[in-house]
């Protein structure tokens, strides 16, 4: 494969930006190469500036859930580009994104539109915290929130009794506001609320983990934190911004039938555009200004652009429902090609999968929580990294990821993946 350019455009990259990137993980450090540059995208194919083209299963991290380019999507975005970029004023466009919202997953009657997930679970937090009165939050350990200063928090040493900043330049008296469960552990959330009695505000979650790769929740584990957080008069934020209409239309709250007093979403929302969304209770969320005191503001905030190819990217979705049924099977048989890719090879791997939420796991243990994840062999996942992409088959570049499978992936698009990993 031919690299060229993507090694040029790297090493002027590496002078003008943090490791050549805007995000960290597209640096490729944990597989042992230099990223690719892209150029352009169509359906389910990336193309890199040296003309590599890829089945992608990256699919920007969530959001490509109809495939790169749509032509609805492109058109619904550039009809609204020209009637104007920004106006920092509301449009009627808001309303039909915001109703489209809480037709699809009713527990969100108000929201509040944001430029990014790290934003919108920020704000949601603010929003319980201005609800409650309290100051301290529950978070699980891998569960990934973005990058705000109070969810960037680890357990410490004495683990469940006092949290540690997982970065550097987080203050150690912002992260001790932060609470870290395990996982999958009633216990470990049991014990976090006897010992906060009425200081915790809000416990937030990812529904079906999908940052430390695809970890489901345990039969009854959602229903037992809706309990617990009732019980305490806590605010149970779902963090839906991956499993938002992507696990079914409704995501996790509408698959496993259990209702948050908030949600926060992302990626898909925006159809590709930078678009989050918190929402929930309408009790809770009046207390965000201008109606309550609980402060939160964005200059390009339900913008007219990304509110276009959200509202595109979910009609498309609503009309399309079938979509769900053709990913969930695709996504089945990769899972199975991945036991078999075990089997023939002889290296341990574990499928976690839900709807078209996969992860393949190079471990022999049952993956259920933060620790059994990180046991995975993550030389082996960068050998396979290496391999697939030698093959024309862009999965992410990291063992800690889900693989994102869209509308896009034709049938022959999966027969040829399957090939190539079952080799
Ligand atoms: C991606 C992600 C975020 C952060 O969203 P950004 O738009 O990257 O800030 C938050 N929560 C979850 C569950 C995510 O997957």
């Amino acid at each position: 494969m031919n690299t060229t350019k993507s090694e040029e455009l790297y090493k002027i990259a590496l002078d003008l930006m943090p490791g050549g990137v805007n995000s960290p993980v597209r640096a490729f450090g944990s597989v042992g190469r230099n990223p690719l540059f892209i150029d352009h995208a169509k359906g389910s194919r990336v193309y890199d500036v040296d003309g590599n083209s890829f089945i992608d299963y990256v699919c920007s991290w969530g959001p490509g859930i109809l495939g790169h380019a749509h032509p609805e999507v492109i058109e619904a975005v550039i009809r609204a580009c020209f009637d104007g970029l920004t106006f920092g004023a509301p449009t009627g466009k808001e309303n039909v994104l915001a109703a489209m919202i809480r037709d699809i997953m009713p527990s969100m009657e108000m929201v509040r539109m944001v430029n990014s997930g790290t934003e919108a679970t920020m704000s949601a937090i603010r929003a319980a915290r201005g609800y409650t009165g309290r100051d301290k939050i529950i978070k699980f350990k891998g569960c990934y929130h973005g990058h705000s200063d109070g969810l960037l928090v680890q357990a410490g040493s004495a683990a469940l009794t006092q949290s540690v900043p997982d970065s550097s330049g987080v203050p150690a008296s912002f992260a001790k506001q932060t609470l870290v469960a395990l996982y999958n552990d009633k216990d470990s959330v049991r014990e976090l609320f006897e010992n906060n009695k009425d200081q915790i505000a809000a416990l937030i979650v990812e529904p079906v983990a999908a940052n430390m790769g695809v970890v489901l929740p345990e039969e009854g584990f959602l229903q037992f934190l809706r309990e617990i957080t009732e019980e305490n008069g806590t605010v149970l934020i779902f963090d839906e911004v991956i499993t938002g209409f992507r696990l079914g239309i409704g995501g996790a709250q509408q698959w496993y039938g259990v209702k948050p007093d908030m949600t926060t979403l992302g990626k898909i929302v925006g159809g590709g555009m930078p678009m989050a969304v918190y929402g929930g209770k309408r009790e809770i969320m009046k207390n965000v200004a201008p109606t309550g005191k609980v402060y939160q503001a964005g200059t390009l905030s339900g913008n007219p652009i990304a509110t276009a190819a959200g509202i595109k990217t979910l009609e498309l979705l609503q009309e399309n429902e079938d979509i769900y049924t053709r990913i969930e099977a695709n996504t089945k048989k990769l899972a199975e090609a991945f036991k078999v890719r075990a089997q023939k090879r002889g290296v341990p791997i574990q499928v976690n999968q839900v709807g078209s939420l996969m992860s393949a796991f190079f471990t022999d243990q049952e993956v259920r929580d933060y620790s059994s994840a990180t046991s995975s062999d993550t030389k082996a996942y960068a050998e396979y990294f290496g391999y697939m992409l030698e093959n024309g088959i862009y999965v992410a570049p990291s063992q800690f990821e889900a693989m994102f499978i869209s509308a896009a992936h034709s049938d022959a698009d999966i027969e040829k993946t399957i090939e190539v990993l079952t080799k």
